[in-house]
């Protein structure tokens, strides 16, 4: 979702003749779109703007966006001198407006929530990669005890379809073959469709799979209590909704989704999955995981990794619990020692990357489409992504944006390589 939102800032920015500065040409202006997700990230951007002074003393123009940005305004300016500009993930469309001020010299912290959305002010898509991004909705109303989201990112509000439709052909138009709805909760987005019906995620979907250039949908990152029948059903019915599925659970032990205010328990969890899998045999699974929350037994902690057992995971992140200001489990009894934590996801991570391993080797021998997306390390290489989201290289005649017909030949854990059968330019 930053990517994303750094896209936007770019192409509003581009607007008033601010050009990206070329990659290793120092910039007369910064922007450092943070996450306040967990505290190693939220720090970093401390170490970031220190990074920024030059040899003289002197620093760029600097602003603050994102979560971080929403979390801590005051805070950043009191603790850094150098930045001029704090702005929240809901007000960068004012981004403009803060710089002409900054160049007078005048700092300013803008972390409003506007009913308006900004999204409106923001200008058209005209240039993009073949894979795009199209955040869809942001927000979120679940308040899962460890999580910072609600209070930085606000309420779940969703785009309205007929703007979302609108946006999705922009993209295609600007090149993109592959779109990935985003949102906090993506599975929550509503709208309402061009009959005034009432609709989700599944309809946005089948909506979108009617732009013929438009060859590949995706979306991140759903909650198992927004995992409908209609988004089931529409993994077995719409051939561009690839088969990849990234729906967190956080822990394989009830009580622990209990006090992590979850709201699905393990069982209702795998439910899901083995329905999706019913409609969807090859779709690929993905998850998050948090170790260490507050009260985590050895044993509980055993009932995350024979989850992971149970599933068989194609991708997954995994985290250390990280307490968040202001969030209830910040608080808990029962913090665990961050020697545990360390030892916990050492474990959890060995499993999911023998699973991933196990999933890529499992494709070998497989054909199937590929998505160029950019050039290799090597001559007449190209890189991709498979249907199941899984990096795939190879050499021949291709280009970046076409979707090519490979032959899976050999993985690794991170990787695949592939044999091209048919270039398809697109
Ligand atoms: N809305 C999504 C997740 C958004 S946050 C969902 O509920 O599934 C992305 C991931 O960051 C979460 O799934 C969780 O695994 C992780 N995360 C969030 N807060 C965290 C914290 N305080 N410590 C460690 N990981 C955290
Ligand atoms: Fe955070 Fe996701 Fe829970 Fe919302 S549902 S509070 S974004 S972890």
């Amino acid at each position: 979702m930053n990517v994303y939102d750094g896209e936007r800032m770019a192409e509003l920015l581009a607007e008033q003749g601010i050009s990206l500065a070329p990659e290793g040409e120092e910039a007369d202006l910064v922007v450092l779109n943070t996450c306040h997700i967990r505290e190693k990230a939220a720090e970093k951007v401390y170490s970031d703007i220190g990074r920024l002074r030059r040899e003289d003393g002197t620093s760029p123009l600097i602003a603050v966006a994102g979560c971080v940005a929403q979390a801590e305004g005051e805070e950043i300016m009191k603790r850094a001198p150098a930045v001029s500009m704090v702005v929240g993930p809901q007000a960068y469309h004012r981004l403009p407006g803060m710089i002409a001020e900054a160049v007078d010299g005048r700092r300013a912290v803008d972390t409003d929530m506007p009913a308006e959305m900004k999204f409106d002010a923001l200008p058209a898509r005209r240039k993009v990669g073949p894979s795009a991004f199209l955040t869809v909705q942001e927000g979120c109303d679940k308040f899962c005890t460890y999580c910072v989201v609600p209070y930085t990112r606000g309420a779940e509000v969703s785009r309205p379809f007929k703007d979302l439709i609108e946006e999705a052909a922009k993209l295609v138009d600007a090149g993109a073959r592959e779109i990935t709805l985003l949102g906090q909760n993506v599975n929550a987005w509503m709208g309402e469709d061009s009959k005034g019906c009432s609709v989700g995620l599944d309809s946005l979907a089948r909506e979108l799979s009617k732009l013929a250039d438009l060859h590949r949908i995706r979306y991140t990152t759903s909650h198992p209590n927004d995992m409908t029948e209609g988004l089931i059903a529409a993994h077995g019915e719409l051939e561009k909704l690839m088969p990849f599925l990234h729906l967190p659970v956080q822990a394989g032990s009830d009580r622990v989704l209990k006090a992590m205010n979850r709201s699905h328990t393990r069982d209702s969890y795998l439910k899901i999955l083995e329905r999706v899998r019913a409609v969807r045999p090859d779709i690929a699974l993905s998850g998050d995981f948090i170790v260490g929350f507050p009260g985590e037994t050895d044993a509980e902690f055993e009932e995350t990794l024979s989850l992971v057992d149970a599933v068989g995971y194609a991708q997954c992140f995994s985290f250390k619990y990280s307490p968040r200001p202001g969030t209830p489990a910040a608080t808990m009894d029962g913090q665990v020692p961050v020697e545990v934590m360390d030892e916990r996801l050492q474990r959890l991570q060995a499993a999911l990357n023998r699973d991933q391993l196990a999933f890529n080797n499992a494709s070998v021998g497989k054909r199937c489409s590929v998505l160029v997306e950019r050039r290799g390390k090597y001559e007449g290489q190209w890189l991709g992504k498979s249907p199941w989201l899984q990096s795939v290289h190879f050499t021949g005649d291709a280009a970046i944006g076409d979707l090519v017909e490979v032959e899976l030949t050999e993985a690794g854990g991170n990787s695949l390589a592939g044999r091209l059968l048919q270039a398809a330019h697109a």
